[in-house]
């Protein structure tokens, strides 16, 4: 039986006080915290094993290589992935993210379009935009309603025979809005477009099977869902990262190098140049080992239900209004204060140890859709608890007895 007080104990940070008071941390979204599980694997790997991978004969690399590489095959598993080699290790989403878009430059002509959503973060916009004024091609945008749901019959009209690549979010950061990429997979692939799905806050709450999906590309990161910051993955079918050149050049992603003429390395290794993030990658997949022993069924229940609380506590504050109202969303509430900037919120709830993220969550364009300079962002993880949520609740009304 799932109990939420338990699990708290495999976190250390969260005995921690801020400002004199429990830490309450509702800014998951950003960065999850990280279990003793996967603490002790970095410190047994610094403590134990640190050496370099791939090119040693000593024992202390061929440990950190089969370690390291067992940890890709726990991605791979987890993602469903077909092959192990379509799983490459990289810093985190927006490293996958250029990779692909990167890869795209030589594969892509003037008149091309590409199509995005109006729903993305930042590094679901940028590299696709440099990638245009590169190569020509027109950046289209899906557009967004009101409840900050993605308008599909518009998403229809935009896709032609130019269309040569989708680029959709699962999971909104800003909002919480599960976007119906199944639909948005299946409908590319008849025009013969290539989707990337950004599953940075997808992969820490719900099952994600990529084969099933079928989608071309899938990125995450490491440090949302229980693992270190600054490293990730990318999976690509097989076909597609054959054909994506190389992002980076240097050791490692090599077969042969003479001063005429340089052969790559086979997947994955073609796109992992330079010695990577060795004890992060065995720490994703720690943190990986850690969520199923939990089971994302059950903390994608869980989580609903600490939603479904949180958002009625919250709205029962008079002008309260959250941002994101589709009916298909998860863990993440953004929500402003009638007349109060979000910034002097989140600052209060600081002074009482509750961290949110107050700002536009490297999400302008949505920002802008509501006209707005950015909200208060509590977002939910599975250690998470509804006394938190209630403390919540009572800064927010202390934050606006205060600031009106
Ligand atoms: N996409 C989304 C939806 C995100 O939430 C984030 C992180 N906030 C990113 C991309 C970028 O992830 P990272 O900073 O780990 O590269």
């Amino acid at each position: 039986m799932f109990k939420a007080e338990d699990i708290r104990k495999d976190f250390p940070i969260l005995k921690r006080e801020v400002n004199g008071k429990p830490l309450v941390y509702f800014d998951n979204a950003a960065t999850s915290q990280t279990p003793q599980q996967v603490i002790d694997t970095i410190v047994d790997y610094y403590s134990n094993y640190n050496a370099n991978i791939h090119r040693g004969v000593h024992t202390l690399s061929q440990e950190a290589t089969d370690k390291y590489e067992q940890a890709r095959l726990k991605i791979q598993a987890h993602f469903n992935a077909k092959h192990a080699h379509e799983i490459i290790l990289t810093s985190g989403t927006t490293h996958s993210i250029n990779i692909v878009a990167s890869g795209f430059t030589s594969l892509l002509k003037a008149g091309d379009e590409i199509i995005v959503s109006a729903l993305e973060h930042h590094s679901n916009i940028v590299p696709w935009q440099m990638l245009c004024e590169r190569t020509g091609a027109i950046l289209k945008v899906i557009p967004m309603n009101q409840d900050g749901e993605l308008l599909m019959e518009t998403y229809d009209n935009l896709l032609s025979k130019k269309t040569k690549l989708v680029f959709v979010n699962h999971i909104s950061n800003a909002l919480g809005t599960i976007n119906p990429i199944e639909y948005i997979i299946e409908k590319a692939h008849q025009v013969g477009a290539a989707v990337l799905i950004d599953g940075a806050q997808a992969c820490p709450h719900i099952k994600i099977d990529v084969q099933e999906l079928d989608v071309d590309f899938y990125v995450a990161s490491a440090h949302k869902m229980c693992g270190p910051t600054g490293v990730g993955m990318l999976y690509g079918k097989e076909a597609l990262l054959k054909i994506l050149p190389p992002y980076q050049g240097g050791g490692e992603m090599i077969a042969e190098v003479t001063f005429e003429k340089t052969t790559y390395a086979d997947l994955p290794h073609k796109f992992e140049a330079g010695t990577p993030n060795i004890c992060g990658g065995i720490a994703f997949g720690a943190a990986i080992d850690y969520m199923n022993t939990i089971g994302i069924g059950t903390i994608a229940s869980y989580e609903n239900e600490l939603l479904e609380y949180a958002t009625k506590k919250l709205l029962e504050i008079e002008g309260l209004k959250i941002y994101g109202t589709s009916k298909r969303k998860t863990s993440v509430i953004s929500f402003n204060l009638e007349g109060i900037h979000p910034y002097d919120v989140g600052s209060i709830l600081d002074k009482l140890g509750i961290a949110v993220r107050t700002g536009h969550h490297c999400a302008q364009p949505i920002m802008n859709f509501y006209n707005i300079p950015g909200t208060v962002r509590a977002s939910i993880a599975f250690y998470n608890t509804k006394n938190e949520i209630d403390i919540l609740v009572e800064g927010v009304i202390k934050a606006k007895h205060m600031l009106l």
